[in-house]
């Protein structure tokens, strides 16, 4: 049994000693564990049926390109099994009141139709489930039955129905052996007291069809970058096979377009989302280690390339030299379909030059940039603070409180702030674990 099972009553939890994270991706989990590690109760307050974030979709990461979820499981279950984090998955925040040191928190726990403490997640369910759905986990290129878990490393390893696609056939039900599902289940209403809050609510991508040129939703093989996450990784819809959609060819050459939806003033983008260079990079450079064989031109089309961590210029480097990817300076014009071939016709300015190019790829991913997440506005006015002109959880003093919000007590980590690698989000989950766990002891003081 993990702690995500325990019957708790948050009623009874002491402000003074309690936490709330809000939102359960690698920044939120770093705070709850930081939080819980110094003694005091965390919360953790994820929308989702898991915890994860983007994290748990990645293959692997640059620039090192450890296998993501290597990393990450590890963590999933130090939290899971963490006496004094408890797990609110599946769960939404509908309102706060109070000040640092009191605050209540009201939380939706919507009803997942299956008992948390009777789920062993053994999956007997889902051959029974006669409903096939996208999975919104794989960004919708795989299915998943209405009774699911979104991956394997599902946190907490219990089954959901949804609701939306339940037919209410009972199969599930008979089959389950431990009586573990009640589709008669209700969402529950709660209100939790807490001293202190993090939001950690990460981001969103930008739409990438809103550029009507780049093809995007017009043509199969134009997709985005998380779609191309999800089909190189071994866990995801094609087992790790890299194809391209309209008929599940080995791409012998891919182009991949950076700054979509970043650093465009007309789109309302205007900053850069920081991440897109290097995970453009290290895609591409995975497109070679999968299929150095059959994938034999990779083209980065770039604005500029902004290498700015710790080994990542030398990774930008080993890029070119090593495996050869070609970098095109240049915003891509116009993007058509070869209706035969179905290939990707690309027209571009190389601004270095000043050629006029015309390209042609079989696979073309397109790299978007980082939005804040939906309800981060409702969040924000929950607690009562504004968000920045760009959307995300503003910092009052970024020089030297870059974690602290304007409203005392409330905290905030990882991509609510603005776009950041992972080890950038779990600096500042650690941040605001420490702040967060300064004013539980100072009583709600700062
Ligand atoms: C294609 C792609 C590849 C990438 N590759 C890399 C890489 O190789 N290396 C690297 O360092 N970075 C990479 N990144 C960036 C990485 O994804 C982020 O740094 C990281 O996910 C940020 O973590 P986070 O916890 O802030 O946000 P998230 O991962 O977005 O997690 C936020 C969590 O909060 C939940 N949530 C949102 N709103 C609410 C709410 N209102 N209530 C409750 N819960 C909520 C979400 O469901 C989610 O679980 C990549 C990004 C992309 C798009």
């Amino acid at each position: 049994m993990t702690i995500a099972d325990e019957k708790v009553d948050f009623g009874s939890m002491r402000p003074a000693e309690t936490a709330v994270v809000v939102g359960g991706g690698v920044a939120g989990m770093q705070a709850a564990l930081d939080i819980a590690d110094q003694g005091y109760q965390v919360v953790l307050v994820e929308k989702t049926p898991s915890i994860g974030g983007v994290m748990a979709m990645l293959d692997k990461t640059f620039p090192t390109l450890d296998c993501s979820a290597c990393i990450l499981t590890p963590r999933l279950s130090q939290v899971s099994r963490h006496p004094n984090i408890k797990l609110l998955t599946y769960s939404e925040i509908k309102g706060i009141s109070g000040e640092a040191g009191n605050f209540r928190v009201q939380v939706l726990k919507k009803a997942r139709r299956v008992l948390e403490d009777k789920c062993s997640g053994c999956g007997d369910c889902v051959p029974h489930c006669p409903v096939q759905v996208r999975n919104e986990f794989d960004q919708n290129l795989g299915y998943r039955k209405a009774i699911y878990i979104g991956f394997p490393q599902n946190t907490p390893l219990v089954y959901t129905i949804d609701k939306d696609n339940c037919i209410k056939c009972e199969l599930c039900v008979k089959s389950c052996q431990r009586d573990a599902i009640d589709l008669s289940m209700e969402d529950e209403q709660l209100e939790i007291p807490a001293g202190a809050i993090v939001i950690a609510t990460g981001y969103e991508l930008f739409d990438v069809s809103q550029y009507h040129r780049l093809g995007y939703g017009r043509f199969k093989n134009v997709i985005n970058a998380l779609e191309y996450e999800r089909i190189i990784n071994a866990a995801g819809p094609t087992g790790g096979k890299l194809m391209r959609l309209s008929d599940g060819k080995i791409p012998k050459s891919i182009g991949f377009i950076q700054c979509v939806g970043a650093r465009d003033v007309q789109k309302g983008v205007p900053y850069c989302s920081r991440v897109c260079c290097m995970y453009g990079i290290k895609n591409a450079v995975m497109s070679k280690e999968l299929q150095h064989d059959i994938v034999k031109n990779v083209t980065v089309y770039y604005a500029d390339i902004r290498a700015y961590g710790k080994g990542f210029e030398e990774f930008y480097t080993m890029a070119k030299e090593r495996f050869g990817i070609k970098f095109i300076r240049g915003r891509v014009g116009e993007v058509s379909e070869d209706s035969k071939t179905k290939n990707v016709k690309i027209w571009a300015e190389n601004t270095e030059t000043g050629e006029f190019l015309k390209q042609e790829h079989e696979l073309l991913v397109l790299c978007p940039g980082i939005l804040p997440p939906k309800g981060l506005k409702e969040l924000a006015d929950y607690v009562g603070l504004e968000v920045s002109v760009d959307g995300f959880i503003p910092i009052q003093y970024p020089a030297s409180n870059p974690v602290d919000t304007a409203v005392p007590g409330v905290y905030v980590a990882g991509c609510a702030e603005s776009a950041k690698d992972i080890p950038d989000s779990v600096a500042a989950g650690s941040a605001a674990a420490m702040r967060a766990s300064i004013t539980l002891a100072q009583g709600g003081e700062q």
